[in-house]
């Protein structure tokens, strides 16, 4: 909290704006007391002056009233008169003839008829002039007065020394000096106190401003006024409030966009228009083999050398709209990468484009099952092409006349029989394997016994293994193995491991089935006594169409999709399937299932 009521501040008294208002109010006060003592001086001085005028004139009309019947020495009068007035006298006839004067002989003065003093009483009774005399060589004031009721009557003029004046006005202006500098003084304190007064709030929103400017947004001002700036601190605090809440706001959603952005798995940056990364997650600096924070701050072109990516960028501006690329990442020459990349445009509306997304993928996965679909469908079409083209060739072989060979026909009537059963079950093949990959059909699972199932499917092979003089037997665990499943598709698996087994199994041979239990779950065990499978071709024979030997498998009857059905039921059911073998002694193929209890998925040994 910022708060004008704290009892000292410090930076007040240096201020520049606190001595600016003072100098301001100092030269206002000075301007003002200099302007009206000159005026009281004059008024003081014009004022003193008519009242020595006022006294000048009593004297001298007293001096006529005394003058006026004397009928003896004038000028012995004059003298007698102004020791009594004490002022200097003179008696003027109205021609201006100096009649008699009490400090100087008449007959040496001039003629006074054009004095103004003279010249005034002589038309209104009373004259005035204050100059500095002839006779005296110094400052006089003159009043004259005549009696304009006696024609005859002459002008008596009293003279008074200016000096007397003066050192009156001397002693009025130095007490006028006093007050103006007291009152200046008083002045310049009550500026002092009213700058402080404006002065102090100003400077505590200024701290709480700069307080802001460092980044301590929890700031509070506290003026304990009701005028203006008692508005502007709580003016003041509602901005930093607002302030407060938009910074956290946006903190906030900053916060959470790193957070996404850095959770994120693919990766995300942001290019502006001359191509520098403004921002990168983590996850894009992984994704170009870069370490974490490498990627913003720099052109892209620096750290990503993929001229692939530098197109994609420069074609946005025409392109106004998201474009994708697959790039083959080379980097490790024992890891193939496919790295996606989405480039979506931002504009902005006056400046054109302003930024691109670049949202990074990695496609390898996506490019191995795009691969794989398309081998897939070049396999099928394979597959299906060898059976429809030998069908086709004995029909066309039985219509050109073969038919009527009763030691031809059958035959070819058999291969034709042979080669439909093939495309029923690879057609069948197929459609279990695409319905187990894409999880459509039947998907309910029960709790079942695979002692049970296993039992079933070894009765199911009976009959074919006996053809084959295959002893097969069948070891149940001695509980029951309860596994939850989808019934149709694990008696499939079950089916395709003991085709096989029976299969590549030659006659006389035997083939064991076994269920058992662990504390992991429960695993169904197919062993035979047969060809085996080599080291090599062991880790592929869960591929689609992968054969060891196509002329057996075909004769065989086999589509080379079994125990890709085999393997797709064990990881739908959360199991893992694996085989070992060794040529000429016979294989061993495992389908493990979690026992329900267990919730975790087996880890997969082969999921290829
Ligand atoms: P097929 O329909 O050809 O049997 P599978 O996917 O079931 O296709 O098996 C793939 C290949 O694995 C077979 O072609 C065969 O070479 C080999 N194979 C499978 N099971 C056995 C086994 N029990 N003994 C020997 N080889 C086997």
């Amino acid at each position: 909290m910022v708060s004008d009521t704290a009892s000292k501040n410090p930076s007040l008294l240096r201020s520049p704006l606190l001595w600016r208002l003072v100098a301001i109010n100092g030269a206002a006060v000075l301007a003002f007391l200099i302007a009206s003592s000159g005026y009281l001086e004059v008024k003081l001085r014009s004022d003193l002056i008519r009242e020595q005028y006022l006294d000048l004139h009593a004297r001298a009309r007293m001096a006529d009233s005394a003058l006026m019947h004397e009928r003896g020495d004038l000028q012995l009068s004059a003298r007698m008169l102004a020791q009594m007035a004490g002022t200097r006298l003179t008696v003027i006839a109205p021609d201006g003839t100096v009649l008699a004067d009490s400090e100087e002989l008449p007959a040496r003065m001039a003629n006074h008829a054009q004095r103004p003093e003279v010249v005034g009483a002589m038309r209104d009774g009373r004259g005035t002039d204050q100059r500095v005399s002839e006779t005296r060589a110094a400052e006089f004031l003159y009043a004259a007065y005549r009696d304009l009721g006696r024609p005859d009557a002459p002008v008596v003029r009293v003279a008074m020394d200016g000096e007397s004046v003066n050192r009156r006005m001397q002693a009025i202006r130095n007490t006028i000096l006093v007050t103006v500098a007291a009152l200046f003084v008083i002045g310049l304190a009550l500026s002092v106190v009213a700058a402080r007064f404006l002065v102090r709030p100003i400077q505590v929103v200024r701290n709480a401003a700069n307080e802001i400017a460092r980044g301590n947004l929890d700031v509070h001002v506290e003026l304990d006024r009701k005028d203006e700036l008692g508005e502007l601190g709580g003016a003041f605090n509602t901005m930093s409030r607002e302030l407060m809440l938009r910074v956290g706001q946006l903190e906030a959603n900053k916060r959470e966009l790193s957070a996404i952005m850095d959770n994120m798995s693919e990766g995300l940056a942001l290019v502006d228009g001359q191509g520098n990364v403004t921002m990168a997650n983590t996850a894009a600096a992984r994704m170009l083999g870069l370490s974490a924070g490498s990627l913003a701050g720099r052109p892209l072109w620096e750290s990503v050398r993929l001229p692939e990516v530098d197109e994609l960028l420069a074609s946005l501006p025409e392109l106004k709209e998201p474009r994708r690329i697959w790039v083959e990442d080379h980097t490790n020459p024992h890891q193939r990468r496919v790295l996606a990349f989405v480039a979506t445009p931002l504009f902005d509306a006056g400046r054109g484009q302003i930024l691109a997304v670049l949202l990074i993928s990695d496609a390898t996965e996506d490019q191995k099952l795009l691969e794989m679909r398309q081998d897939f469908v070049a396999n099928v079409s394979h597959e299906l092409k060898t059976p429809l083209t030998s069908i086709s060739a004995y029909v066309e072989t039985l219509l050109d006349g073969a038919s009527d060979d009763p030691n031809v026909r059958r035959p070819f009537l058999e291969k034709i029989r042979t080669n439909t059963s093939r495309l029923t079950k690879l057609v069948s093949d197929i459609l279990t394997v695409s319905r187990l990959e894409s999880g459509t059909g039947d998907e309910t699972r029960t709790q079942l016994d695979l002692n049970e199932l296993a039992a079933a499917s070894v009765r199911r092979h009976a009959e074919s293994a006996e053809a084959k003089n295959i002893r097969l037997s069948m070891t149940a665990a001695d509980s029951p193995a309860m596994a939850l499943v989808n019934e149709e598709d694990f008696l499939s698996a079950l089916d395709n491991l003991l085709d096989n087994a029976i299969a590549y199994t030659p006659n006389g041979g035997t083939v064991e089935v076994k269920v058992s239990r662990s504390t992991q779950g429960v695993t169904v065990e197919v062993r035979d006594t047969g060809v085996g499978i080599s080291a090599e071709a062991l880790p592929r024979v869960f591929e689609r169409f992968y054969r060891v030997d196509k002329a057996r498998s075909r004769a065989m009857g086999g589509t080379g999709l079994g125990l890709a059905i085999v393997k797709h039921v064990a990881i739908k059911h959360g199991g893992r399937v694996d085989a070992e073998s060794e040529p000429g002694k016979g294989s061993t193929f495992r389908i493990s299932l979690p026992s329900p209890g267990s919730s975790g998925r087996l880890a997969a040994s082969d999921r290829t």
